[in-house]
């Protein structure tokens, strides 16, 4: 935003209308940034500025500025906490314009956070379940009492050298790695996740043709944007890739939006199509043939990037092992996809195929897009679409340019670990049944069903931020399991707010929000990379005060542990 605009403009005149005499509370002019009025950061350490709900007489209040990152979905998004001085409480958050994810400007509930940290119904001391599981009975128990169990009992199934017995169930991601490292530290094959209902499907494709389990999508200064069942990429990095997606499209860039929904992004694209669902992989393999028909294939990428050689030898051997060769027989190999017959499998136009393939050649490179869950998730074979979908960034040569598709490993960065455990020796059958040996990760969703047939059972379970009774399809499966003490011995739920699961549990344990807890957070949010600590921000701003911390519960609200500090 200019603030030499309209707006910049009227925020000046409508507080002052003298300028040279418009100064903040602090007896310094106000800050003109990018989002006009954002503290600097040489300022945070002790910012004034007048309570607005004492308008209009101006009481200055005097805060804490704490950043953390925001923890209501993946794309971990820069916060701002303003602790006030006087009271030691949150009064608000707002987008940290330092991020370089999200620079400032967060979805609705990044802000929201507050609501959830003074929410009277959420979690703030360790409870113990009184009545039958699913009652929903609990009292308030001591973290002594919940660490003498836990470590007993965990402690006992390792002696025992039951590794298969003990399991943490993540369903909200954001610790990077930190389990794996206690569980294999246990020598334990117990780390299970929510991914296979999620992004298994597309993971696989990308890996397959990659190495790299998604793609990194340079949005912003894209040509052409190609959204697949998106309403502006809700499936992973929402609002980082939101904005950029504007962006792109305020410049000039062309959107095409897959949806059977008429969403709001879809009413904003240059193409809706709603494709059968389940047909995406086959209109993906129509834009290629358009492209290869029309020649707007990026040829010297194609032969300097890609291993056509071993293609052509290992599909064609008889022929001539040159490059026009593999052209001329790469553009057969796709002849079958013509865009009548794509446009009968998929339910749409003939025309919509011919010109959403041809835009995408003629970005020349700068084509980007990504599909992380829906087409690719809900059908069967749907981690081909995420192969077909690579295929057209490889074939326009768009993989790692300007506007175009990078890997993941490009821009996300995930720092090693001083120290790793080795990986455990045992094998758990309930994780990758040996039925699957392809599965790319967890088969969570089938687990009530493994028990049930007694394939295994769990001892100690760890739900963490998982709710399957109200997300996986079959949520009365996971009831049935859960209320078995023959299955699943002793259920602990990791969660900072009540779910339909966390009723389920033997324990219920809080954990912190965005703003009570430590973790490195980075993705692949756009072309760069970044790294951004979240960290519990009344204890740093107690440290700001001069007071010391030993342990971060302190300054929690109730009793909310670290997760790091429980395990
Ligand atoms: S898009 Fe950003 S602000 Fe919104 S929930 Fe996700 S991380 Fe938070």
């Amino acid at each position: 935003m200019d603030s030499s605009g309209p707006r910049g403009a009227d925020f000046v005149t409508s507080n002052s209308p003298d300028k040279s005499k418009d100064l903040a509370p602090s007896g310094e002019a106000w800050q003109q940034t990018p989002l006009e009025s954002f503290p600097p950061p040489e300022k945070w350490d002790d910012w004034t500025e007048y309570d607005p709900a004492a308008w209009p007489r101006k009481v200055e209040r005097r805060y804490r500025l704490v950043p953390t990152v925001c923890f209501n979905c993946e794309a971990a998004c820069g916060l701002v906490a303003y602790v006030d001085q006087e009271t030691g409480k949150v009064r608000k958050f707002e987008g940290n314009p330092h991020h370089p994810g999200s620079r400032g400007r967060n979805c609705a509930k990044g802000p929201a956070t507050l609501n959830q940290v003074q929410d009277e119904g959420r979690i703030l001391h360790p409870l113990k379940r009184t009545g039958p599981r699913g009652a929903g009975e609990f009292e308030q128990t001591t973290w002594d009492e919940v660490i003498e169990t836990l470590s007993k009992r965990i402690r006992k199934a390792l002696v025992e050298d039951r590794r298969t017995e003990l399991m943490y169930h993540v369903g909200r991601p954001g610790h990077d790695g930190y389990m794996d490292r206690v569980l294999q530290a246990w020598g334990v094959d117990g780390h299970n996740s929510h991914t296979n209902v999620c992004s298994a499907a597309a993971r696989l494709g990308y890996t397959l043709w990659s190495g790299s389990d998604r793609p990194s999508p340079d949005y912003a200064r894209a040509k052409f944007i190609l959204l697949i069942s998106s309403h502006l990429e809700a499936g992973h990095y929402f609002n980082p890739h939101a904005q950029r997606i504007m962006e792109a499209k305020a410049a000039g860039a062309k959107i095409a939006t897959l949806d059977i929904r008429l969403s709001n992004t879809a009413s904003m694209s240059d193409w809706w199509v709603a494709p059968h669902p389940g047909s995406e992989a086959a209109l993906l393999l129509g834009f290629a043939k358009v492209i290869l028909d029309e020649g707007l294939e990026d040829r010297s990428f194609l032969q300097e990037w890609t291993n056509w050689e071993a293609w052509l030898e290992a599909r064609h051997p008889r022929a001539n092992q040159d490059f026009e060769t593999f052209m001329d027989l790469l553009r057969k190999d796709y002849s079958e996809w013509t865009p009548d017959r794509v446009a009968k499998e998929c339910g749409i136009s003939a025309q919509n195929v011919i010109e959403i393939g041809r835009a995408i050649g003629e970005a020349k490179g700068a084509f980007a897009s990504h599909v992380w869950r829906s087409a690719a998730s809900g059908n069967r074979g749907g981690w081909q679409v995420s192969r077909c979908l690579k295929f057209l960034t490889v074939l326009t040569g768009s993989v790692g340019t300007p506007g175009g598709t990078a890997l993941h490993s490009d821009n996300k960065f995930v720092p090693a670990p001083f120290l790793k455990p080795p990986p455990q020796k045992v094998w758990n059958d309930l994780l990758f049944p040996h039925e699957w040996p392809l599965s790319h990760h967890e088969l969570s969703f089938v687990l009530p069903h493994l028990l049930e047939e007694g394939r295994g059972k769990i001892d100690t379970y760890f739900t963490r931020v998982f709710n399957p009774v109200w997300t996986f399809p079959d949520g009365f499966s996971w009831m049935e399991m859960l209320a078995d003490a023959e299955k699943v011995g002793l259920h602990i739920a990791l969660t900072p707010v009540w779910s339909e699961t966390a009723l389920f549990a033997d324990y219920v344990l809080p954990m912190g929000l965005a703003p009570e807890r430590h973790d490195l957070m980075s993705q692949e949010t756009h072309a760069g990379s970044w790294i951004a600590f979240r960290q519990p921000v009344l204890r740093r701003a107690s440290e700001m005060a001069g007071e010391s911390t030993e342990w971060t519960w302190e300054t929690n609200p109730g009793e909310v542990w670290e997760e790091d500090e429980f395990w």
